[in-house]
């Protein structure tokens, strides 16, 4: 009897019995072929997965505009301060 080297790896698409799994989805473990695994930033992923990942990275770069924004809301409201003090002493300097 021989031993496979990779007894771990199934060989076969979770999704498609009759296709050689290629990959495997680093998230739920499952093998996955050719059409059924997406290279996502580096990494295989199932569908199902891929869309878990994808909506926690929509969360993310919510986040990101949330700061974003309050840091645009903070610059604006120094450049204001600053225009304001600056019109201030050119107008004292007219009267
Ligand atoms: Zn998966
Ligand atoms: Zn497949």
């Amino acid at each position: 009897m021989r031993l496979p080297l990779r007894p771990t790896v199934p060989h076969r698409c979770f999704n498609h019995p009759d296709r050689p799994a290629l990959a495997i989805c680093v998230d739920c473990r499952k093998p996955l072929c050719q059409g059924c695994s997406t290279l996502w930033e580096g990494i295989h992923c199932c569908v199902d997965c891929l869309a878990k990942r994808r909506a926690t990275a929509g969360e993310r770069s919510g986040g990101l505009r949330l700061v974003f924004l309050t840091v645009a809301t903070l610059a604006l409201l120094a450049v204001a301060t600053i225009l304001r003090s600056w019109i201030g002493a050119a107008l004292a300097e007219v009267l």
